[in-house]
């Protein structure tokens, strides 16, 4: 697909214009951008990212930022209705992850830009926490399968990252290898409920003894979760206690902007200590522009993403919550059944409500080139190479999962007619056959940087 789809359609602005344009013009190019954009995913064919999909709830959610999107929360004396919504954004977020099971410390929580922030925070946190019981060099302890986004908190923050490996069948970490790797440096350790890449719930319950056991924080990243596992659980679905009932759990992060329903830049992160939380408040008490502090890592934060944020959680309820994570607990249910009836595919591990799957007798991105022709978006995996379906609002409509069927049913036969070959997809999103050397490290991230790159050019003109 091209970068510029719109460079022949509409005015490609290279300089600030003179004379600006009417808004009823600049409106109607977004309008048209937007429909067509849309549509792509509308057909429920895209794993993940439209997490709700619910256009009338788009709407409420944007009519409750606008009132707030000009405001500038870090100014509380002009906006106490931030204070509202924040508090009772995490107040409702602790509920929901059983903050009252926690004794002899009052939680806490903050409110970040989406799951990297809230992971960066918490990373933040536990160096700064660490640091004032002496501890020079920190380190932190993920299983493989998590997110990038401690890898990237660990750079920028200075902490060792030391990455745990997972059985290659159940997806789950090895808790002998965390526990052998806990030292007198060790910060915290992470488990994900449930991961991004394979929709498994990491052992969290045996990882709250082994933080208690060696005295060192655990991350639960319900990034992903946080919003649906707590309702499958309601539901009688088979979901270990990933959250604060566990007594070693010391922080979650929770995605607000994915099955929180809520607008895209909104995560919390909720400790079970508020002194955790603040041992990562920012001071400048010094400076010639005044007195400084901030709760987090951001300045200035729109009041619109929060007053969207508490208005999803205050329309939706429980209820509203209960109701869609049932469609989509059911919808994932019968796709994974889709999956498993063909004996040459195979599901990963013991998903929820995301799957990914695999083959032993071709290369699944086969399974990808044709599905892709078909509307289909899953999103690519390798080290084994997989397919992973996230199920969303948008998968629960009539009909998706039967076109799932019979797309998929064709899309194995094409496989099998075509795995002497190598498929198109697999060279972009698979693994490196043979495993990673440094000349293909090296490729890989010239090739991603030049996408970035493309990312943020303007056409070339002419
Ligand atoms: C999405 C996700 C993240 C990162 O969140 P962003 O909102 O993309 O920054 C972290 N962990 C898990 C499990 C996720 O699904």
């Amino acid at each position: 697909m091209s970068n510029f789809p719109y460079q022949d359609r509409f005015a490609v602005h290279r300089r600030l214009p003179e004379e600006g344009a009417d808004r009823s013009a600049v409106l109607e190019q977004l309008a048209t951008m937007a429909a067509e954009e849309d549509a792509f995913w509308e057909t429920g064919r895209c794993s993940g990212t439209m997490y709700c999909g619910d256009h009338e709830h788009y709407g409420f959610l944007n009519q409750a930022f606008g009132l707030f999107s000009h405001v500038n929360v870090l100014q509380r004396d002009m906006c106490p209705s931030a204070t509202k919504f924040e508090a009772e954004i995490v107040a409702m977020v602790l509920d929901l992850l059983h903050g009252e099971a926690v004794e002899g410390t009052v939680p806490g929580g903050l409110v970040s830009s989406g799951g990297t922030g809230s992971i960066a925070h918490a990373v933040l946190a536990y160096r700064e926490a660490g640091a004032a019981r002496g501890i020079t060099r920190p380190n932190l302890i993920k299983p493989e399968t998590a997110h990038p986004a401690f890898d990237k908190a660990c750079h920028l923050f200075g902490v060792e990252l030391r990455r745990a490996p997972t059985d290659p069948v159940t997806t789950m970490v090895d808790v002998d290898w965390v526990d052998r790797h806990v030292d007198q440096q060790t910060v915290a350790v992470v488990g994900s409920a449930c991961n991004y890449g394979y929709g498994t719930v990491d052992p969290i319950g045996e990882l709250s003894e082994l933080a208690l056991a060696h005295g060192v924080g655990l991350h639960v990243d319900a990034c992903l979760g946080g919003f649906i596992l707590p309702f499958g659980q309601e539901l009688g679905y088979d979901i270990p206690v990933f959250d604060f009932r566990l007594p070693g759990v010391t922080t979650i992060s929770a995605d607000t902007h994915k099955y929180g329903y809520a607008l895209k830049g909104t995560s919390v992160l909720s400790f079970r200590d508020k002194a955790l939380r603040n041992a990562q408040y920012f001071f400048l008490t010094d400076w010639s522009g005044g007195k400084y502090c901030s709760p987090g890592m951001e300045g200035s934060r729109s009041g619109g993403l929060l007053a969207a944020t508490w208005a999803s959680l205050v329309h939706l309820g429980r209820e509203g919550f209960r109701r869609y994570a049932r469609q989509i607990f059911d919808t994932s249910a019968a796709m994974q059944e889709v999956v498993r009836s063909h004996p040459a595919l195979r599901i990963l591990g013991s998903p929820t409500f995301l799957f990914s799957f695999t083959s032993d007798a071709f290369d699944v991105y086969h399974v990808n080139d044709f599905m892709r022709g078909r509307g289909w978006r899953f999103n690519g995996q390798q080290y084994p190479n997989a397919l992973h379906m996230a199920v969303t609002r948008p998968q629960t409509q009539p009909g998706v999962a039967g076109a799932f069927a019979a797309d998929l049913a064709d899309a194995v036969e094409y496989a099998e007619a075509h795995s002497g070959e190598a498929p198109s997809s697999g060279a972009i999103y698979g693994g490196v056959a043979g495993g990673m050397t440094d000349e293909a490290d090296a490729f890989i991230k010239a090739v991603m940087a030049d996408m970035m790159d493309a990312q943020q050019e303007v056409p070339t003109e002419g």
